[in-house]
């Protein structure tokens, strides 16, 4: 088959003929149709993340259709062939940590990671632990359902965190923040985005998508918000954010990687203002998701690239010249 490999960081994404991966009990194997792009992925191109599985299929966010499943060992399977299932970051917990056991699996000590430490989905084919694979919700098309599985979930995530903020602030407009906005509407909360300075067109697809208002990062809000959400992996936007925020208000950070932060005065974390990440996602947390999805019902604006244009995918999302999500399809026209 043929597959996108890491063989080292900070080297482009190589296009191998690799031999099909093979399911061991518990494993489903699947027919990748799509897979969607995140910013992890370059995070861990360039070397941002340590420890990589190497060589390595990268992508968390995968959908595919059941080829084959193994079922353990006295157990019946738990998809049925031809279904159409989602992969997501999440690839394995130990089920007997502290975390695990206190419904904080997101935090498990021995996870494992989609396209980190298992295989991905830059590929025709992938295998995956079937406990960890979500049934997608009829109706979404392959390549508009790729793109919930990290930029919704953990968007999801890193929104839920705000708790019940009415005004929300979106730093860095995003697949996660596309997708987020749409959620945080349908909750009846107000969002205001925030893009690159001079960066017009992302000003724009924040209003489009439904933000009331959207400006430079560097700008204060029209009004203080009760929460702010930071997608973009910049440090400077920490302070940013805590001096848009209300007192008794919270800064979010949702990705995996972030610039440094720069020093700031204690006066704007205090009033009671919280700051904190999140990291990773529960099965729990896929499962309420996918739910919600069609309900919104969530729309995905994606640019595709067959999967030997993947290196090209990544090098659009690093300079921002696409609005939404990429998504990958090892699918030939
Ligand atoms: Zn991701
Ligand atoms: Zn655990």
């Amino acid at each position: 088959m043929r597959a996108l490999v890491l063989t080292e960081p900070r080297r482009p994404l190589a296009l191998l003929e690799r031999p099909e991966p093979t399911p061991g009990p518990g494993e489903v194997l699947l027919d990748v149709r799509a897979c969607a792009v995140c910013r992890t992925d370059l995070h861990l191109v360039d070397g941002e993340l340590p420890d990589p599985k190497l060589p390595l299929v990268p992508g968390h966010q995968i959908v595919g259709e059941v080829l084959a499943e193994v079922p353990q060992p006295g157990q019946t399977p738990r998809f049925a062939r031809g279904a159409r299932v989602g992969v997501p970051w999440l690839g394995f917990t130990c089920g007997k940590c502290s975390y695990c056991l206190s419904g904080r699996e997101n935090l498990c000590d021995a996870a494992r990671f989609t396209g980190y430490q298992i295989d991905g989905g830059f590929a025709e084919r992938a295998v995956a632990d079937a406990r960890y694979c979500f049934p997608i919700p009829e109706g979404y098309p392959d390549l508009q359902a790729a793109p919930l599985l990290c930029a919704g979930l953990i968007g999801y995530r890193t929104l839920r965190m705000a708790g019940d903020a009415e005004r929300i602030g979106i730093y860095g407009f995003g697949a996660a923040a596309h997708l987020v906005v749409q959620v945080a509407r349908h909750q009846g909360r107000r969002v205001f985005g925030f893009v690159r300075a001079g960066d017009e067109k992302a000003k724009e697809f924040a209003l489009q998508m439904g933000a009331e208002w959207a400006g430079a990062s560097n700008e204060p809000p029209p009004v203080e918000l009760d929460a702010a959400l930071i997608f973009a992996p910049a440090g400077e936007l920490v302070p940013a954010a805590l001096r848009a925020v209300r007192k008794g208000g919270a800064v979010v950070c949702g990705g995996i990687h972030m610039s440094d932060i720069p020093s700031f005065p204690y006066s704007i974390l205090w009033g009671e203002r919280v700051l904190r990440s999140v990291a990773n996602l529960t099965r729990k947390d896929g499962e309420e998701f996918l739910a919600l999805a069609p309900r919104v019902p969530l729309r995905t604006e994606v640019n595709v690239y067959p999967l030997e244009e993947g290196a090209r995918a990544l090098a659009d999302l690093r300079h921002g010249r696409f609005s939404g999500a990429a998504v990958l399809t090892p699918k030939r026209a």
